[in-house]
């Protein structure tokens, strides 16, 4: 499929293969039909892609097993898995604006940001990786005189990751380079709601020199392409992003199939708590980027906002006028100006404005938002919620848009409670110009993310992932390298 843009932001073509790319080649599913491709912003259907079952999921795991064996893996050095990623990562650099292009029409960001953070977020992250490739090092362990003992950092073999689609780019680079840096082969599966960017990139793959099957990239639905991942016996590792309830699944075949090794990074209803020494106009910025980035679209959202009573009508009223701006800019991603773009798909539209009605329903007050902007495509207007209560559902469920509820504490202790009282743990944004105080609240909330001053801030070098139901394991930083690979302690008579 080849699509011709000729808008504000970019003008070109991009052409983008739309069957599977297994063993470095692109290939037909086995059986199966074709996914349709949505451009949120106008609803119309971009392209149809081939949607993938079982058996290429089994042709896949095939080709990924064989090059771990030959090719990959142990057989090639770090320093040689570390070039490729670099290759990769340049390449994708010399192509941002079409991957950036595609992100936009798939997904509907905003072009600029979709630029900068996602398409950007993604090349370094790569490189990141790409440094570390021969540098996975294990450590020699004194016993006795007569004995030595050290460790190997292996790598699983084949793993499969599968991602969601509010950050196709991003999220498939956390997944696909700690595992390459360590040695692993991988199968793909990115979200069918998303496809295109992980598509062209099957074609970077080759360009770049990676040995075929060392990538595999098998699109299809979540109960076929998706279910066959995580329960096939020769993936030995899955890396899986997107919802609590899907993860329940993923950790159920995994226990069902081979038991294997599982990483889990999962929903959010994260907390943002502005005391009154905060600095206003940096805690209204950045609260606003913390629930209104990507259109609420982040699993580390700042969906609920908890104000300190003695600012709370300053902040409210500060608050409001960036909602107000968003929403006088909400249109065409493509448009040069714009800030806020659609919603995904008509799904989650659907589900976000029946977040809406129920918190209307439940008695909270639409402050300003709350209706779709537009008549065509999936757009939200930015929504804020006051005199809300804590048993309400827009307080203790995920969204996953444009939408925030506005709480006002009075005390330290309570709103720590407050803030913690969520079945998620994923991340949690504090503002106080108090050092004791922001760090004695971030020590004391139940979140593998803080974000002190700022929000929605992501290092390739510091380590990502959810407490409680918001996940399992790490991602980016030193500490995704120890998800890719297994310890071997190894003893020796001397
Ligand atoms: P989702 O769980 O519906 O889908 C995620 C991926 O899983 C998709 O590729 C989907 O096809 C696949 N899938 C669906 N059913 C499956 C099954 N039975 N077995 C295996 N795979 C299956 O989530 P989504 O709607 O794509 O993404 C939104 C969710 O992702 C939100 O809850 C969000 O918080 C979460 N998320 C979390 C992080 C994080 O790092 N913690 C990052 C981004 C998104």
């Amino acid at each position: 499929f080849t699509h011709t843009f000729d808008t504000p932001s970019y003008k070109g073509t991009a052409t983008v293969n739309t069957g599977l790319f297994i063993n470095g080649q692109w290939v037909d599913p086995v059986e199966g039909g074709t996914i349709d491709v949505y451009n949120p912003a106008t609803g119309d259907v971009i392209t149809a892609i081939s949607g993938g079952t079982a058996k290429d999921v089994d042709l896949a795991v095939d080709a990924a097993k064989k090059a771990y064996k030959t090719s990959w893996g142990l057989k090639c050095p770090g320093a040689v898995r570390g070039k490729l990623l670099n290759k990769l990562a340049d390449l994708l650099e010399k192509n941002i604006d079409e991957f950036t292009a595609l992100e936009v029409l798939d997904a509907g960001k905003v072009y600029d940001k979709a630029k900068l953070q996602d398409i950007g977020g993604a090349i370094t992250v790569i490189r990141y990786y790409a440094g570390w490739a021969d540098k996975i090092q294990g450590k020699t362990i004194e016993t006795n005189d007569t004995k030595l003992a050290y460790t190997r950092h292996e790598p699983y073999g084949v793993v499969g990751q599968i991602i969601p689609w509010n950050f196709p780019m991003g999220m498939l680079s956390w997944k696909i380079a700690p595992a390459l840096a360590t040695g692993n082969t991988i199968v793909l599966k990115p979200s069918e709601i998303t496809p295109l960017t992980a598509l062209r990139l099957g074609d970077l793959i080759n360009e770049a020199g990676f040995p075929p099957g060392v990538v595999n990239i098998v699109n299809g639905y979540g109960h076929t392409v998706g279910d066959a991942i995580t329960h096939h016996p020769l993936i030995e590792k899955v890396a899986f992003t997107g919802s609590t309830l899907t993860g329940r699944k993923v950790l159920k075949a995994s226990a069902e199939s081979n038991l294997k090794a599982v990483t889990l990074e999962l929903g959010g209803k994260s907390p943002t708590i502005i005391f009154d020494d905060a600095d206003i106009e940096q805690a209204v910025k950045w609260a606003a980027h913390g629930i209104f980035f990507n259109m609420g679209q982040a699993c580390t959202a700042g969906s609920r906002i908890f104000i300190q009573e003695g600012i709370y009508d300053t902040f409210l009223a500060k608050f409001t006028e960036v909602a107000k701006y968003l929403g006088a800019t909400t249109g065409d991603p493509f448009t040069i100006g714009t800030q806020h773009g659609p919603q995904v798909s008509q799904t989650q539209f659907d589900r976000v404005m029946g977040y809406i009605n129920s918190g209307k329903e439940e008695g909270a007050t639409v402050h300003i938002g709350g209706a779709r902007h537009g008549d065509k495509g999936y757009f939200i207007q930015p929504t804020i919620f006051t005199d809300v209560k804590p048993e309400m559902k827009i307080v203790q469920e995920e969204i996953f848009g444009p939408v925030c509820a506005l709480i006002k504490f009075k005390t330290e202790e309570e709103v720590i409670e407050a803030a913690n009282d969520t079945i998620y743990g994923l991340a949690c944004h504090i503002f106080s110009q108090n050092l004791s105080r922001a760090l004695r609240v971030t020590h004391s909330l139940e979140a593998g993310s803080a974000w002190v001053n700022c929000s929605q801030v992501a290092e390739a070098s510091v380590p990502f992932g959810g407490y409680k139901q918001s996940g399992i394991g790490r991602e980016l930083g030193e500490y995704a390298l120890d998800t890719y690979t297994q310890v071997k302690g190894v003893h020796i008579n001397i």
